[in-house]
Parts: structure tokens; sequence; C-alpha cells
């Protein structure tokens, strides 16, 4: 894939990128192994300083920011600045709590003293994609610098001008030189970097195949890795549910970023006795968005990423029509603009068993699964190879225990959508990826657990 800047919206080739060749990578390498030596030395004084400086340059330029990402990847505007805002946010919350996340803990043993020390590992490689193209980075930058690592970039090729920008962000911050560097490279690279040594650890966002391959290159080198890949997630409503704010979180959950979301709610699991309603307010609402320049500050739902994820998005709905499923709204590309859009859709009647209903659609596409009850419903939630988040709306307190203990996700969120938060742990189970972010867990990924006993 070429490394370019192509605007969703229209289609327009704006700016190419060279990638870098191998001596430039090598260069990068040596200069990111420079300076983890010294960097890891820095107190954590300094490195809170330094991410507080790159928040408050967030802030501050949030809308450059965000029309970058628009124009890059066609998220609405408005979508844009709250994702700038929320990578200042992480940036606070790490630079005031990774000191106490990452303090010794004393444990009491045969020693005079043993306790546990977190120390960095060197170069961690975070592979990004490009739904997300600020936030998934910042919530590894964070941590990672925190933590005294040093952090390199290999982000979506078709966000190149907002992997240049975070770079530039965080040495503005005052990071020293090579802390954090952006790597313009295309994926056949990856293995390469994970046989060097200079590179210690890689986290990964993005598809099956993706972090398989991370996976398998990391392993035989014997490194370390995070997988952040796809889900399916569940979005339940059973018959006690205040049904108006599960139908509106619905929309949201749903149609979060164009629909292109890891944690978007994409499978509606409703009990038959509500049903009949719950699909007509869906409708409603699906029907009243307004899908168009996602500049515009009244654009609900922009383009898709790229032309690619529009053409499999379809082909996606067609097999889900050739399986017995019934498109209630939308289903074929909109050709208003030249631009990648696609309408709010939502399909109907899909075999439970069929292969369609266990993929994950990446896209402003809604799947509605009608269920006898809770105890189906929790079957169809957990009947796919995914575990990412899952939603579940019910007033009933029995079934809130047995909802929070049977799901089979990284996160169950009970009458609310799937939303991730720098507090909160975030990762998914089975073929959704192992590992977590955020919270102490995801800074605990990165750094040698050192057990020290003393006499
Ligand atoms: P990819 O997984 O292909 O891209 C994500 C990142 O991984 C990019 O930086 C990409 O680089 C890189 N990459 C691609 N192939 C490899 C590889 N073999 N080894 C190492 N790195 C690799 O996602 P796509 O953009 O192609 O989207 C396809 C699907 O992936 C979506 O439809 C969705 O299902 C899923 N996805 C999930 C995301 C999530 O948040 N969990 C985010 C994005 C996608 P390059 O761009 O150069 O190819």
């Amino acid at each position: 894939m070429a490394i370019a800047t192509i605007n969703p919206a229209n289609g327009e080739t704006i700016k190419t990128f060279e990638p870098l060749k191998d001596g430039e990578i090598a260069a990068k390498l040596d200069l990111a192994q420079q300076a983890f030596e010294k960097y890891r030395k820095t107190s954590f004084s300094e490195r809170s300083h330094w991410l507080q400086q790159a928040a408050t340059i967030l802030e501050q330029e949030k809308a450059d920011f965000a029309q970058l990402m628009t124009m890059e990847m066609g998220k609405p505007f408005k979508a844009a600045i709250a994702e700038v805002e929320k990578c200042a946010l992480v940036c606070r919350y790490y630079a005031e709590y990774a000191p106490g996340f990452l303090a010794d803990v004393t444990i009491k043993t045969d020693a005079n003293h043993s306790f546990v020390r977190y120390q960095p590992l060197g170069a961690i490689l975070a592979i990004m994609p490009w739904n997300f193209p600020f936030w998934q980075v910042f919530r590894f930058v964070a941590p990672t610098l925190m933590a005294g690592n040093v952090g390199l970039l290999k982000h979506a090729s078709n966000v190149p001008q907002c992997a240049l920008a975070i770079e530039n962000i965080l040495s503005r911050a005052g990071f020293p030189v090579g802390v954090f560097q952006t790597l313009l490279i295309g994926a056949a690279k990856i293995a390469d970097l994970m046989a060097d040594e200079r590179v210690k650890a890689a986290t990964l966002t993005g598809s099956e195949p993706a972090g398989a391959s991370l996976a398998s290159a990391a392993g035989k080198q014997i490194k370390k890795t995070v997988l952040e890949l796809g889900g399916s997630d569940p979005f339940i409503v059973l018959a006690s549910a205040d049904l108006e704010a599960a139908v509106t979180n619905a929309v949201t959950a749903r149609m979060l970023n164009n629909g292109q979301s890891c944690i978007a709610a994409k499978r509606f699991i409703v009990e038959e006795t509500i049903a009949d309603k719950f699909e007509k307010l869906l409708l409603d609402k699906f029907q009243s968005l307004k899908v168009g320049d996602p500049m515009e500050p009244d654009t609900d739902l922009g383009p898709l990423a790229t032309p690619d994820i529009l053409q499999d998005l379809h082909q996606q709905v067609n097999t889900a029509v050739k399986s017995g499923g019934k498109i209630l709204t939308g289903g074929s590309p909109l050709t208003h603009s030249p631009g990648n859009f696609y309408p709010p859709t939502i399909i109907v009647d899909i075999p439970v068993d069929s292969q369609i209903a266990k993929e994950e659609f990446f896209g402003p596409v809604a799947l509605l699964f009608r269920v006898r009850d809770i105890d189906a419903a929790i079957k169809l939630a957990n009947d796919i190879p995914f575990g990412l988040g899952a939603s579940a709306w019910t007033t009933n307190e029995e079934e809130k225990d047995r909802l929070i203990q049977e799901i089979e996700a990284g996160a169950v969120f009970i009458n609310s959508m799937v939303k991730s938060d720098p507090r909160l742990p975030f990762g998914g189970i089975k073929r959704s990826g192992y590992g977590r972010e955020l919270s102490i867990q995801g800074i605990h990924e990165f750094v040698n657990v050192k057990t020290v006993w003393v006499r």
C-alpha cells in the first residue's frame, strides 16, 4: 500500500511519501537505542512535565490536528476534535499516575527486603491503524514513555501526516531526540524490525491477519506483543431495558467513527417481546442520520477510510443477503460523490449459524437479531470468534449479574455503550487479541517486572 494522504471524501491524492530506505531505518534504530540509554535515566518528574506539555499542545492546536485526521481518514470533524481532547487526557492521566503505578512494591518474604521494581525494556514498536489515528498512538505513547521506554511508530499507510504530526508534537513537548520516532514504512518491513535486537517488543492494533503476522515474527524472536484486534461486539437489549436510552446509544455505538471502531456495537441482540419497537426506533434514527462532508459540523456519518474498506463492507452485505438476511435500510454504496460513502444499513433475519453472522462489519451496518430470552441472548453473544467488548441493557439485577459473569469479552458495559477510558484497562480475549492497554495494567505490559531479594 502506498504511503499517501488520499482524502476519502473525494478521492483526491493530496500528498505521497517515499518509504524509508533500509539505511534510514537502521539510522533511526541506532538513534532509538542511543536515546534509550539516556532517557531511561530521566526522572518521572521530567517525563511527566514533557507529557503535560504534549497535552497542552494537543489542547491548543486541536482544530489543526482534527482537520488533519478528517482529511486523511474521513471521521467527522467534531469527532476528531473529541479524539484530540482524549489524547490530552491520556497524557495528563499517565503524567499524574504513572509514578505510582511504577513505584517499587514491597512483598514480605524471608528476605530482609524483597520487592518488585518496574524497569523499561528499550525501543517498543507500535503498529497502528488509521481509524483513531491520534488516540491509538497516544494511548501507547503516554504509558510507554512514562515507563522510560522509547517509541517507534509504524502508522497505517493512509495516515502519514498524522504520524508525522505526532512525532512533531512530542518533540516540541520537550522529549529528547530519538525518544519517539515515526517510521514511514510499509508492513513488509515489520518482520525485519522484529528480528532487530534494538527492537524489544511490539504492540499492534488492527486486523487479525496483521496481528497474526506480527505475533509470529515476534514469536520467532521470543519478543513480547500486545494485540488489539477486531471484534463483533454484541449490544443486548432485554425486555426491562430503558428502550429510548438503549436505542439512542445503539445508534451512537454503531456509527462511532463512521462505523469503523473495534468496539463499535455490531450485533444487536434484542429480546423478542420488545424487538418490533426497538427495530422501528432504530430504523427511524438510522434514516435520520446526515451522511456527507465530514468537515461540516452537522454531519453524522462521513466516508469510509478507503475504497477497499467500502468494497469489503459491501461484499459482506451482499453475502449476508445471499445467506438469508433482509435489508431494512441502506445496503448499497452512495454514489452522490466520488468519496467512499456507505449509508446507515440495517440487516435482519441473518441465520445465526451462517458464517457471515460471525464476521466483523467495519462500517455503518447493524445486524439485528431477535432472541427468546436472556439464555439465548448470552449464547448468541458468545457464539463468535471474538471477545472484545459487550454492551447490555436491562434493569433487572439478576440479569445484570449473569451478563457480567457469562459474557465472553474483555469488557462488559451495563446500560452504557462500550467506551475506552484511560482509567480502565482495555483489550480483548479470543481472536480479539491479548494484553491490555490503559490503566495500571497497560503500563505494566512493556516493563521488566524485576524481582529483588536482599539479605
Ligand atoms: P490492517 O490490520 O491491515 O492495518 C493496521 C496496521 O497494521 C497498519 O499499520 C498496517 O500497515 C499494519 N499491517 C498490515 N499488515 C501487516 C502485517 N502483515 N504485519 C504487520 N503489520 C501489518 O487493517 P486495514 O487497514 O487493512 O483494515 C482491515 C480490517 O482490519 C478492518 O476492516 C477491520 O476489520 C480491522 N481493523 C481493526 C482495527 C481495530 O481497531 N481493531 C483498526 C483497523 C482495522 P499498512 O497500513 O502499511 O498496511
